[in-house]
């Protein structure tokens, strides 16, 4: 199995894929419905009064769409787009040099926001409240505060880890959407539209067998379309339908519910070494040899959405749904964990 189709961690660089299927404007989004609707009705307001938007933050597991929304965000308002990323800021010098560059109504995309280091989320507030940065130049008995007006501009941050934010740094964002997983049918719409991107040809039977196996994830969608379509060409007559679908993915080893060979390692995992649990994450963790945080980010997400782990207070466990899966009995009735 190719680590490539789920290589999506909030880190991972934009592959130029992604820079050409992204939608460029919200009636080529699909999906995320209520999101879309909130921020349309910010620009329009903010547009009919001629002011800057409010500050907005954007949260949920990669692929899902939030770099995509901020450049769409920036063309709906007519205004650029300026993008780092949390780690990319490492002192409160870089924040200054990319808030010195800003124009009036631009836009600063943050991604990983929750990866800013305290020091500079300090220098931040005032930035976003009162579009001010106090800066200390020099250091010992020398040393002295300037302040620097900015512009009025947007913030737009995205964040894979809303519960790492600072209630601070959270509480200073107008607008705070959560975007979630898209059903198959959103995710058919955005297959297919990618296929006429890309000069693919597809059945509707096709797209629905890709759909059905992306996790909820456009970028997930995307990439399997890439692999179908190659599989499509050298196996078949190029064109994708449900039979060749199934059959690229059964390659690559993708099941029928989109989970891939880590998900069904950590629940075997948790099943086999951890008795169903409960159990920590950060030992199923080093049970599997992947790190804590993309567990946390990329996998368990989306397990417990599917309804195969579920999250209490004394640990992970492993729900009926996940027995069957991995084709093991399930526990007496008993062990009352579900
Ligand atoms: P994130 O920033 O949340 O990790 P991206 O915005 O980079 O995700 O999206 C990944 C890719 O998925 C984009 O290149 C785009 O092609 C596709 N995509 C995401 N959301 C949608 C959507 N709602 N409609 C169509 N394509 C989408």
């Amino acid at each position: 199995m190719s680590d490539s189709f789920f290589e999506q961690t909030s880190s991972a660089p934009e592959s130029p894929y992604d820079v050409s299927l992204r939608p460029p404007e919200f009636s080529e989004f699909h999906g995320q419905e209520k999101i879309k609707e909130r921020i349309m009705l910010m620009v329009e307001a903010a547009r009919q009064r001629d002011d800057v938007l409010e500050h907005v933050l954007l949260s949920g597991p990669p692929g899902l769409g939030k770099t995509t929304l901020a450049n769409i965000i920036a063309g709906a308002a007519g205004t650029q787009l300026h993008t780092t990323s949390g780690p990319q800021i490492e002192k409160a010098g870089d924040l200054a040099g990319v808030l010195t560059n800003i124009q009036k109504g631009d836009i600063l995309f943050i991604d990983e926001i929750h990866r800013l280091h305290p020091a500079v989320e300090e220098y931040l507030y005032p930035a976003m409240e009162d579009f001010r940065l106090d800066i200390i130049i020099d250091s010992g008995p020398s040393a002295r505060s300037i302040q620097l007006n900015l512009p009025k501009f947007t913030l737009v941050g995205a964040t894979t880890r809303a519960g790492m934010l600072t209630a601070p740094l959270r509480s200073r964002f107008g607008l705070v959407n959560r975007l979630d997983y898209y059903s198959s049918d959103e995710l058919a719409v955005i297959i297919t539209r990618s296929a006429g991107l890309l000069n693919i040809s597809i059945k509707p039977d096709g797209a629905t067998e890709i759909a059905s196996r992306s996790r909820g994830t456009p970028r997930i969608a995307n990439n399997l379309l890439r692999w179908v379509r190659d599989f499509a060409q050298v196996r078949g007559n190029g064109v994708i339908d449900a039979d060749t679908a199934h059959q690229a993915l059964a390659m690559i080893e993708i099941d029928n519910d989109g989970l891939d060979e880590m998900d069904v390692r950590i629940l075997e995992a948790m099943i086999y070494k951890f008795n169903g649990g409960p159990v920590g994450l950060s030992s199923v963790a080093v049970a599997v040899g992947e790190d804590a945080s993309t567990l946390e980010e990329v996998h368990e997400p989306f397990l417990i959405m599917q309804g195969f782990v579920k999250r209490t207070p004394r640990g992970r466990v492993a729900l009926p749904a996940a027995y069957t899966k991995i084709g093991a009995p399930l526990p007496k009735p008993e062990n009352e964990l579900f």
